[in-house]
């Protein structure tokens, strides 16, 4: 098998083989990925600093045109990177197209924005002085991600990171490396100058912590777990650097008693169980008032008895299984505490086995939850939801917010005053009305508040607040 290499200086550098499994069957062997070293990080480090000073200061038109270039060729290849990407991951074929297609409009959306940098210029208190106040690039900016999503999450760092001028040194999660390897591949035949952007897979204790320990990382943007999260904040305290983390969420979808129950299921089964409830915006918390409990959890319950788990691949697939071994014990793990706890499972949780060995679990929903459980607190990343009783609008927004998470919060409701106050008061980075509190746009901010995020929003517009530092300029006249 070939070995997909890491992309250091320019050059693809060889390493030891790292077999990329297919969580779908076991048996299948995607790709073979070599494994960077502590010392391959420094040196990938080593190139993205010299090859700063050019890219900073390099045309926007050179930085346009690579950005566009990727942006086509995901886009022309969108059935092959999403075959890989379900293939890898485990999400099923439609979702793994779609969030393809959505790597490329971020690579065009940051293709567009390379020409659209501006500054401000402003009269001075003292008169006879103007001043200027302009965005320049941070440096070496280390990207960190996890394997959840694929293409989506490299693209939404990679290609404001390179718009802005900065240089890159990505490590993306190991299970997935295959559609990080493709994207780096395109970005480099794209014209990307030697350095501009190293790619170095491998371990997150040996790479990941090579680039948190090293003074020559200006910036670091990860996504992944709170344990991680908290590592590279302290990492990038002391050594002063800029970071943005994004860990995760316990997001709630509250339904009252006057919702649509057709759209209140729908929003609980997409959000809380699609891409099999491996989402950091997933509705793990069903908050639902006494009026309509009961009939939905019947219809939401009935909905997920029509559910297939199976091969992402195979046509019909609506759940595939879940990303691999160690994420299936922690999932099963889950459903045991939420059972120790009291929690009804009126739902699912059993492992299940397909036509190929892989790591499929039915989607898990637990009644008579409630707020205090280990269930309904913490961050289980799998499809597992639970409901929560309450008996009106004040105790759903109150449990909604009871959590120290804010990624995304959503509500099911007709009522124009509960939806408003809802928007107004959800402590969350990101509020859905008669939405899923997972799927998001591409050209807008997203991140959270409290335990979720911290450092600015990603995407959008919102990305430079992350990818610039702003220069105030006085000119004496
Ligand atoms: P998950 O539970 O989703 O795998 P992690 O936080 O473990 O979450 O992983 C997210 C990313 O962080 C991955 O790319 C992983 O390799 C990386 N990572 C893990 N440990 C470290 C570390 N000590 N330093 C830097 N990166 C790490």
């Amino acid at each position: 098998m070939t070995l997909h290499a890491n992309l250091i200086d320019g050059e693809w550098l060889p390493g030891e083989a790292v077999p990329n499994i297919n969580p779908s069957n076991t048996n299948d062997v995607v790709g073979d990925y070599a494994r960077a070293s502590a010392d391959d990080a420094g040196r990938a480090i080593a190139a993205a600093k010299a090859a700063f000073p050019a890219w900073s200061r390099s045309g926007l038109l050179e930085r346009q045109s690579v950005l566009r270039k990727a942006s086509d060729e995901i886009l022309a290849r969108k059935e092959e990177f999403g075959r890989l990407l379900s293939r890898e991951e485990g999400k099923t074929l439609p979702e793994g197209i779609g969030e393809t297609v959505r790597a490329a409009q971020i690579f065009d959306f940051f293709a567009g924005e390379a020409l659209r940098l501006t500054g401000e210029t402003v009269p001075s208190v003292r008169p006879g002085i103007g001043v200027e106040m302009t965005r320049e690039a941070v440096g070496v900016v280390g990207i960190i991600t996890p394997w959840n999503f694929p293409i989506a999450i490299p693209a939404w760092k990679i290609a404001p990171a390179l718009c802005y001028g900065n240089t890159v040194v990505f490590k993306p999660a190991e299970l997935v490396s295959g559609c990080s390897w493709a994207i780096v591949d395109i970005l480099h035949r794209a014209g990307l100058p030697q350095g501009v952007l190293n790619l170095v897979m491998g371990k997150g204790s040996v790479v990941g912590q090579a680039m948190l320990d090293s003074p020559d990382v200006d910036a670091i943007t990860f996504t992944g777990s709170i344990d991680t999260g908290k590592r590279v904040a302290a990492a990038s305290v002391e050594h002063m650097r800029k970071f943005q983390t994004e860990m995760g969420g316990k997001n709630p979808l509250v339904v009252l008693d006057d919702a649509e129950l057709d759209t209140a299921v729908e929003c609980a089964v997409n959000g809380a169980f699609f891409s099999t409830g491996q989402r950091c915006t997933a509705s793990s918390r069903l908050v639902v008032t006494a009026g309509i409990h009961d009939r939905f959890v019947e219809a939401l319950t009935g909905r997920l008895k029509n559910l297939v788990v199976d091969d992402a691949l195979k046509q019909g697939t609506h759940i595939g299984p879940v990303v691999d071994q160690s994420q299936l014990d922690q999932d099963m793990e889950y459903i045991e505490i939420g059972r120790g706890e009291g929690a009804r499972l009126v739902f699912g949780g059993e492992r299940l086995n397909r036509e190929t060995p892989g790591f499929y679990l039915q989607p898990a929903l637990f009644t008579e939850c409630t707020s205090a459980m280990r269930i309904a607190r913490e961050e289980i990343f799998g499809p597992v939801a639970s409901v929560i009783r309450v008996k009106d609008y004040d105790e759903a927004l109150a449990v909604a917010n009871d959590t120290r998470f804010g990624l995304s919060s959503g509500i099911c409701t007709q009522s124009l005053k509960h939806a408003t106050h809802f928007k107004r008061n959800a402590e969350a980075g990101m509020v859905m009305v008669n939405l899923p509190t997972a799927g998001v746009d591409f050209h807008v901010p997203f991140g959270g508040r409290k335990g979720s995020s911290y450092g600015p929003r990603e995407q959008g517009r919102y990305a430079a607040e992350f990818y610039t530092t702003v220069k105030t300029a006085y000119t004496g006249m």
